[in-house]
């Protein structure tokens, strides 16, 4: 291919990354007929960032995400570009229970919580997870007044000043936790859930703002294919990595390049920009999307003072054992998702994934996989330990909280260091701020990704088309 030719450089191939590639080539393709190039350039050997399938002895073992909110678009219509609709699954219709660890035992949540928030008076009034006391204060939301501001607070404060401390400790709290492992007393409510904020703005109380928003689930619902509508989380039948590898597969005229880390991202003559790799070889190209975690775009970007912005944004570490069994040894019936795990009851788990009770295609017949969850803010220090440590204090836990003694039939832990991005409160103000300042320096570098504005996979496929719509628009002007 000629010199000549406009180049575009994707930074990183995770999710966001190899998403924003996609659009970017169909934008470009769409725009005209002249040729360009786009490379997506990935520092470790394989695609996919966080998202790992492992396919062993007949299991569908995910290391990373194991699925998404059906309700939210962006995946689905990938899905839909990709040709994979018909490999989309739901949970087990019949593994709809979720259980959450109280005074050292399982106890089933009450029917109707959406994200924690009560949503079915009757069922939360009568659970026993909750003292009379902590109902009355939860209840209470119905008929405070709105909080007239406009800006940021903290989830944890909001929770609390709607809701009352119990409700956000026993049940909100641990639920959050699996989606971000934070403390909600330093995470943005504004850049996580905003549809609590745009709820008490709207109905004054949190929970006839969650009652009234149960209609509009089943409406964003409504273009799922039937075999999944009814099913609040869905993955694919053969694993998120399905998804990475069908990207990888209509990039094929795209330059996939794994192994090469970028070094640093800076203004080169016009709009061009100058890329310098690990190897110290540089390339000048007409725009870059830069999708890394955040404290790593920070460093790319040294020269630019906002940059500081990013390095700012703190990364929980979280861990997974995976362990397969045979049925007999698992003295339950297995109706079940699984369970949460609130930090005060003292246990190494935050929570429990009954995989192949909640995903049929996970385990052959015959055989369970269970998954535990380790790691959450303040409790930092798992790094230190061994995988057999790990894998001790998962089994340590599971036999004291669901009766399982047997030895694993094989056991998978996952380290993933420095993934869980915790927004902090004024997170959005501040990505304002930071990219102000890079569009002013470098108009043709975007930076985006779960750093950002979302975690969720669907969230950081929107990023990234986003991403690539804005590139795709600033060069052909
Ligand atoms: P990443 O996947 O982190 O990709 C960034 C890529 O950039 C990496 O591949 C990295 O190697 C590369 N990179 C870094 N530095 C450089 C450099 N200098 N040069 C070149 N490349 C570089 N979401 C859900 O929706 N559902 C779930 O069930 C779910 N579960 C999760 C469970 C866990 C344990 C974790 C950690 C997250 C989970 N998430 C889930 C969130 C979701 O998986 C992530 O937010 C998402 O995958 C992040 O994608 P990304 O492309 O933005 O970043």
């Amino acid at each position: 291919m000629s010199a000549s030719v406009p180049h575009y450089l994707i930074i990183g191939g995770g999710i966001t990354g190899l998403s924003a590639a996609f659009y970017l080539k169909k934008g470009l393709e769409a725009a005209g007929d002249s040729p360009f190039r786009i490379s997506v350039v990935e520092k470790s050997l394989a695609f996919g960032g966080k998202i790992h399938t492992l396919e062993r002895d007949g299991f569908v073992i995910e290391k990373g995400p194991d699925s998404f909110l059906a309700r939210k678009r962006p995946i689905i219509d990938l899905a839909y570009d990709l040709g994979l609709e018909h490999e989309l699954t739901g949970t087990n219709p019949k593994a709809k229970k979720t259980f959450i660890v109280s005074g050292r035992k399982l106890h089933p949540m009450p029917p109707g919580l959406v994200l924690g928030i009560p949503t079915q008076m009757t069922p939360f009034m009568k659970t026993g997870l909750i003292s009379p006391l902590g109902k009355l204060r939860a209840a209470m939301d119905l008929l405070k007044p709105k909080r007239m501001m406009t800006e940021d607070e903290s989830l944890g404060h909001f929770l609390q000043r709607r809701l009352g401390t119990e409700v956000l400790e026993r049940i909100v709290e641990p639920l959050l936790a699996g989606i971000y492992a934070g403390d909600t007393f330093k995470l943005s409510l504004k850049s996580t859930f905003p549809q609590f904020r745009a709820m008490e703005q709207k109905h004054r109380s949190l929970i006839l703002g969650m009652m009234a928003s149960r209609k509009q689930v089943a409406e964003e619902t409504a273009h799922l294919p039937a075999a999944i509508r009814s099913s609040v989380f869905v993955t694919f039948k053969r694993g998120l990595q399905s998804l990475v590898n069908s990207l990888l597969e209509a990039l094929s005229t795209v330059d996939l390049r794994p192994g090469e880390g970028v070094v640093s991202v800076r203004k080169s003559k016009g709009h061009q920009v100058e890329v310098t790799f690990e190897d110290g070889h540089v390339e000048i190209v007409e725009g870059v999307i830069v999708t890394t975690p955040t404290y790593q775009a920070a460093k790319l970007l040294t020269e630019l003072p906002a940059s500081s912005v990013l390095a700012n944004i703190d990364y929980i570490s979280v861990a997974n054992v995976i362990m397969a069994f045979n049925r007999e040894d698992i003295p339950f019936e297995l109706d079940a998702s699984g369970f949460l795990v609130p930090k005060r009851e003292g246990y190494t788990i935050t929570a429990c994934t009954l995989t192949s009770a909640k995903w049929l295609h996970a385990a052959p017949a015959g055989k369970v996989l269970l998954r535990c969850y380790i790691g959450r803010a303040g409790e930092q220090s798992w790094p230190a330990w061994s995988d057999q440590e790990l894998i001790q204090k998962a089994r340590h836990d599971i036999q004291d909280l669901l009766g399982i003694a047997a030895e694993p039939i094989f056991a998978e832990v996952t380290r993933l260091m420095h993934s869980m991005p915790q927004y902090p409160v004024g997170h959005l103000e501040q990505l304002v701020h930071f990219r102000k300042e890079l569009q002013a320096a470098m108009p043709n570098v975007l930076v985006t990704g779960a750093g950002f504005h979302g975690v969720g996979l669907p969230d950081c496929i929107r990023q990234g088309k986003e991403a690539a719509e804005q590139l795709a628009e600033r060069v052909s002007k």
